[in-house]
Parts: C-alpha cells; sequence; structure tokens
C-alpha cells in the first residue's frame, strides 16, 4: 500500500451519524501490485501531487472548497512513492481505478504508459461531469479498456461492480501467493464505522452501496479475504506499506 497523504473533511462525509462535528483526516491510498511475470499493477492513483504545493487546487471555489481538503506532504506524491520503490511512472503496465474521483484518478496523467481498466457506467457518468475533475484522468494521452461488469485480469485479480458511491464503481480481489486474498474496498466501504453503524447515508445512493457492501462482505468471507477500505485511518495505521512509506 502506498500512502498518498489525507484529505481534511466532516467524520458525517464519510459515516453520518456516528462523531457528526468532528473534523477527519481520512487517508488516501494506491496499492502497487507485481504480478509473477514482472509486470505492475496499481490500483488507483491518489490525489494529484500537484496538491502538495497548493491543496486548494481541485476544488478551489466550489462547493467543495472547505468540505475536502488534501494535506500532502510531498513524500505523499504518487512520484515520490514510487521513486522510494525505483518504479518510474512509465513501468506502471496496468492501473485498475475503482473509481475517478479526484482522490482516486488524480494522478492517471502521469501513466501513459498503463492501460486502465474502468467499469464503462463509472466512464460514462465521470465524462465531463465536474464532480470527477477530467483534467486528471480524461486525457487523449491516456488508453481505457471499458468493462461491463465482472472481469478477471491476469489470473490473479478479480474485479467486482459496486455502485452506490456511484455508477460503475468496482472493488478489487487480488490473490497474494504469500498472504491469501485481499479485498480492496475502494469506496464500496469507507470505513469498519459503515458497517458497525450500518451507516451509509455518505454514499451517493445509500441504498445500492449497502447492498454493494453486504455483498463484498459475503464475497470475502467466502474467500477468507481481509478487507482494505477506501479511507480508515485506523484501519490503514495496521497495514503494510511500501518500504519507505510512513504516515503523518
Ligand atoms: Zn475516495
Amino acid at each position: 500500500m502506498l500512502p498518498l497523504g489525507e484529505c481534511c473533511c466532516n467524520y458525517e462525509v464519510v459515516a453520518p451519524g456516528v462523531r457528526d462535528g468532528h473534523r477527519a483526516h481520512i487517508p488516501v491510498s494506491a496499492f502497487l501490485i507485481r504480478l509473477s511475470d514482472d509486470s505492475l499493477v496499481l490500483v488507483d492513483t491518489g490525489m494529484s501531487r500537484l496538491h502538495v504545493a497548493d491543496p486548494e487546487l481541485t476544488w478551489r471555489g466550489s462547493p467543495s472548497e472547505n468540505a475536502l481538503v488534501p494535506t500532502m506532504r510531498p513524500e505523499d506524491s504518487l512520484l515520490f512513492r514510487l521513486a522510494q520503490l525505483e518504479v518510474a511512472p512509465q513501468d506502471i503496465d496496468y492501473v485498475v481505478n475503482t473509481h475517478l474521483h479526484f482522490d482516486h484518478a488524480g494522478n492517471n496523467d502521469l501513466l501513459g504508459g498503463a492501460k486502465f481498466f474502468v467499469q464503462r457506467a463509472q466512464y460514462e457518468q465521470a465524462k465531463d461531469n465536474p464532480s470527477f475533475p477530467n483534467q486528471y484522468w480524461n486525457l487523449p494521452s491516456l488508453s481505457y479498456e471499458l468493462l461491463d461488469g465482472k472481469a478477471r485480469l491476469f489470473d490473479a485479480i478479480d474485479l467486482f461492480p459496486t455502485p452506490g458511491h456511484c455508477e460503475g464503481h468496482q472493488s478489487v480481489a487480488v490473490d497474494l501467493s504469500e498472504t491469501g486474498t485481499v479485498m480492496i474496498c475502494g469506496d464500496a466501504v469507507y470505513c469498519q464505522d459503515n458497517y458497525d453503524h450500518d451507516s451509509w447515508g455518505g454514499q451517493a445512493d445509500p441504498v445500492l452501496a449497502r447492498e454493494s457492501a453486504l455483498m463484498l462482505a459475503s464475497v470475502a468471507a467466502e474467500r477468507q479475504a481481509m478487507m482494505i477500505y477506501g479511507h480508515d485511518i485506523a484501519q490503514q495505521r495496521t497495514l503494510r506499506l511500501a518500504p519507505g512509506a510512513s504516515y503523518r
């Protein structure tokens, strides 16, 4: 896991009814997978590195300006994290975007050599939609393969449509040789509080999001997979980070 900074927001953005009014720093991350043939897959790309110098870059002048404030140290940029692993952006062969929000696709622009996997429903929703800032991902230099539902990649990665956070959101099950299966939920589940308090009102379509999250939990139980939530600081502090990486 590559820790890529934090986003400062009210806790009800992720789990309404649990700690309303509390200002929270929610973590943003990406995941780097090396396949057995040595090719590299990145799951999500974090917030744009440009937020290190200008936290308000994306949302200045919009209703989200104070609601979502990126907090990034220089070492929280994807470029820096990859360099710590001696990986250059052009070494990334594939990218899976769970979805195209600014904190999950913010460095797609760096990865022109990769093939991107996105659900078609998400691509269509996000295109020319200011809620999914297009400058980071909707570029002629990037090549997207659009998926229609479940998919299996490289005999090791299963993609599950988990709509509710947005249309065509997808979660990613990765079979690891050492530790079994890991389920990267993306924003289908923000944090453990969503399950513990049955709190889904932070999602665009709470009813659909709840269905998707319950489906994911049952797939994870069946496969004895560890679930990694999208923005859970308590959980992320327990996970194995990429060598050299650290939290604030
Ligand atoms: Zn997110």
